[in-house]
């Protein structure tokens, strides 16, 4: 069927524009602000971090060009040649009419074979770009083994997941699809209590925070706003990057706050007490288990959506493959789902940003006043060489948190 195959088309290219759109919007007006940053932003970098943050952005966002181009074409020429079909038609004949493993394993090696292109754009990113601003702090070596483990990771998880959610058709018919969903979802609750014991170790060294000042304080403030703090942990994020961050996971008592050594050695033991108060108002808000219920919609979507396509027959047969197989619409689902869930970035990034604003005015509550975590926020931009000054719809439709010059406003503005 042509007019799918072009819907299809059409879809990847207008994301490709709309990417490219913003991304030249962004490059226009961070260039727009390079001799002279506005007054709002003169005030947090000097003027040396400023331009060398400001090359920074430009240089990748030039490289992100080619990269959403490349990977454009890559999906393209998948999507629309015979390389997936004809691995589908010979790993079929692996096993027996009614055989599932195979199945599995055939979602498995499309999607190692997808990664395959890409990886000599990621090795420039870490080794050439990051390296140029002083960020990368991996090596081939490490880079090497990173790839590996991942891959072998996602055959030990993905394999018996893969196998289970296909079975579920011979095992209940129909309704698979609300079975697969809670199995799905069950898997993903799982693992935001396995994810930091079990895997997080293979790539990372966690450690608890040690004893001292700083240790005493992140405490006091974890009496003082509710948390019980049993699990402040250290990540060793120096291994790979010098870019810092702070995290919250997990949910109920498996819930754990995680802060990079990066972060440790760049902020004072004030500015790291406002981080951590922000993550506390994550929690103290809500905002994990609000993000698992809407992440459980959309799953739900999602299952709906691949039962419906695998119940056409027109789906399967207008990328080549065989109808009523489950496995491959579930593949060109996940290789196509992108190309529609792209146009709702904007919206879930505007329930992200309200996050970040709550728990920076819990932050700022519980530090009694902005001061320390503006001075923190400040830091982290310095150090990570933040663009300051980007295009208002790129922010809006990319970003995850407020630019920094509006959350120091929202944190003056009530204070
Ligand atoms: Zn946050």
């Amino acid at each position: 069927m042509v007019s799918v195959l072009w819907i299809v088309a059409a879809l990847l290219l207008l994301r490709l524009i709309a990417e490219l759109t913003l991304s030249a919007l962004n490059r226009a007006e961070v260039r727009r602000h390079a001799a002279q940053p506005p007054p709002a932003v003169a005030a947090i970098m000097d003027g040396e971090t400023y331009r060398k943050a400001a090359a920074y952005t430009l240089e990748k966002s030039r490289f992100g060009v080619l990269t959403e181009i490349f990977d454009t074409l890559v999906l393209a020429l998948v999507l629309f040649g015979t390389i997936l079909p004809a691995m589908f038609n010979e790993i079929a004949l692996w096993g027996g009419p009614e055989s599932v493993w195979n199945h599995a394993l055939f979602i498995l090696f499309a999607g190692v074979l997808l990664s395959i292109p890409g990886l000599p754009f990621e090795w420039w990113e870490q080794f050439r770009l990051e390296q140029k601003y002083g960020f990368n702090k991996s090596t081939p070596g490490l880079w090497l083994t990173d790839k590996l483990k991942g891959t072998l990771l996602t055959f030990v998880i993905g394999f018996p997941l893969l196998w289970a959610l296909l079975s579920l058709v011979h095992w209940v018919g129909d309704t698979w699809w609300i079975w697969g969903f809670a199995l799905m979802f069950g898997f993903q609750l799982l693992m935001l209590i396995l994810y930091p014991k079990l895997i997080v170790p293979l790539f990372n060294k966690l450690t608890p925070l040690p004893e001292g000042e700083l240790r005493t304080r992140l405490l006091a403030l974890g009496d003082r706003t509710g948390f019980k703090a049993s699990t402040i942990e250290v990540i060793d994020g120096s291994k790979r990057s010098g870019h810092s961050n702070a995290y919250f996971t997990g949910f109920g008592r498996f819930r754990r706050i995680v802060l990079f050594d990066t972060l440790i050695a760049q902020l004072t033991a004030e500015e790291l007490e406002a981080v951590l108060a922000h993550e506390i108002g994550h929690y103290r808000r809500g905002h994990i288990p609000k993000m698992i219920a809407m992440s459980a919609v959309m799953m739900f979507a999602g299952f709906a959506a691949v039962a419906w396509l695998a119940r056409s027959p027109w789906f399967n047969r207008s990328f080549g493959f065989p109808e009523a197989q489950l496995a491959p619409s579930f593949l060109l689902f996940g290789l196509l789902s992108g190309a529609v869930t792209f146009w709702f970035t904007p919206l879930s990034n505007l329930l992200s940003r309200k996050y970040e604003y709550e728990a920076d005015a819990f932050a700022r509550d519980a530090m009694g006043g902005p001061a320390a975590m503006i001075a923190a926020l400040r830091k982290l931009a310095q150090k990570n060489l933040t663009n300051l000054t980007p295009h208002r719809w790129f922010s809006g439709f990319y970003y995850s948190h407020p630019t920094l010059v509006e959350r120091e406003t929202a944190l003056a503005k009530a204070a």
